[in-house]
């Protein structure tokens, strides 16, 4: 029921019927796992992706397969949905401000925008109070000669834009080294920043429905190799009151983009308990996969609801658990690594190239990471 200071509901608020079509764009193991919870909540999905062979497509009929510039096909799938979503960050921006111009799009393009461009995203944590990592945009080597002055060695050169798994960065930790690193990375301007002695990684996994309404998962311990996300540990070593402020910062990103959806946060936590943002994901996230073993609600039935329009699920955990990554060929290891409290995951794709993530395990009960 409204409350009576509430706002009268409008048309793209009214939670969805079960029976609606979500539209999602990007056809990756992470609209995969949306598609599944969807359908089970009652809803259908229409998938959008340039490529032919996504995993996504394995689980859902309703498919498009077009560039994302394709106006033509982008007007038809949008008219064939009822809401649209997205599972990666890189959706060109103009392609999310033309189908929000014809259907509801959650998260909006504003929050798109804000992840998908690292300066723009530190620009718009620094203006709301969220503490980052001192950085510069880079321009000509020149500057970062000036910056790395101030910033001091080492530091991390990044891209900023599509970087993502440590793509597109390169950690300078000595002066001579700084053109080099400039030379190498495109497209300009970069972004330094300063290296962050972290004593350990966490995210916080947030959901933030169409009332404003919000809802964190606990905060994940996470261990990245080659840096790749290997494992996410909950619970994560840290205290109680550093778990409050992590949550704490998560939702009020959420809130000051306007969020509607599940928003992955990653923080550097500092010696003391200081916490850090690295960045943010407008999408479910690898970190969050732990939620589908031990969670009430899960993060893709979280994002499924909050675009929905539906109440925001319970994002209590029932148990200890440890989600490991599979990338590569140790998809093939999956059947033998199997055990008591095991849940996994494969996202059938077709190729296993080194780096790239074919899979999870979640070890329920688990305590510390399987070797
Ligand atoms: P990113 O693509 O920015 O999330 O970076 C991938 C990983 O590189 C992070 O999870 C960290 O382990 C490491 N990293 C990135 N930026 C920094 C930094 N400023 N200081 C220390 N480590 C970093």
């Amino acid at each position: 029921m409204l409350s009576p200071c509430s706002p009268p509901m409008t048309q793209s608020e009214r939670p969805l019927p079960p029976g609606s079509t979500i539209g999602i764009l990007g056809g990756g193991q992470l609209g995969r796992m949306l598609a599944l919870a969807a359908a089970r909540l009652g809803m259908k999905t229409h998938i959008y992706c340039p490529d032919p062979q996504s995993p996504a497509f394995d689980v859902t009929p309703l498919k498009t397969v077009a560039a994302y510039d394709d106006e033509g096909a982008l007007a038809l799938f949008a008219n064939d949905v009822d809401v649209i979503t997205y599972e990666f960050e890189n959706v060109p921006l103009a392609t999310a401000e033309f189908l929000a111009r014809l259907k509801p799009l959650r998260p909006g393009a504003t929050a798109l925008g804000v992840a998908q461009d690292r300066l723009a995203e530190k620009a718009f944590l620094t203006i709301n109070r969220i503490p980052v990592a001192p950085f510069a945009m880079i321009g000509t080597s020149e500057s970062l000669a000036a910056e790395l002055k101030e910033i001091g060695l080492p530091a991390v050169l990044k891209t900023t834009r599509l970087g993502y798994d440590g793509k597109g960065q390169r950690i300078i930790r000595k002066r001579a080294a700084a053109a080099a690193a400039f030379a190498e990375l495109a497209p300009k301007p970069l972004v330094l920043e300063g290296f962050i002695p972290f004593e350990k990684e966490i995210s916080v996994v947030v959901a933030r429905g169409v009332g404003g309404d919000t809802a964190a998962f606990e905060p994940a311990e996470n261990v990245h190799r080659d840096h790749i996300l290997k494992t996410s540990t909950v619970p994560a070593r840290i205290t109680g009151r550093t778990a409050a402020r992590a949550i704490d910062i998560a939702a009020r990103i959420a809130t000051a983009l306007d969020y509607v959806g599940v928003l992955g946060v990653e923080f550097f936590v500092l010696k003391g308990g200081k916490l850090l943002v690295n960045e943010i994901a407008p999408r479910v996230h690898n970190s969050g996969h732990w939620t589908e073993a031990v969670c009430v609600t899960d993060q893709f039935e979280q994002h499924i609801r909050a675009v929905c329009g539906w109440l925001l699920g319970d994002p209590t955990r029932l148990a200890d658990v440890v989600m490991e990554n599979r990338s590569g060929d140790e998809i093939g290891a999956i059947p033998a690594r199997l055990g008591p409290g095991a849940r996994p995951q494969a996202y059938g794709k077709a190729e296993s190239r080194a780096g790239r993530k074919m899979g999870h395990i979640n070890r329920i009960g688990a305590k510390t990471p399987a070797k």
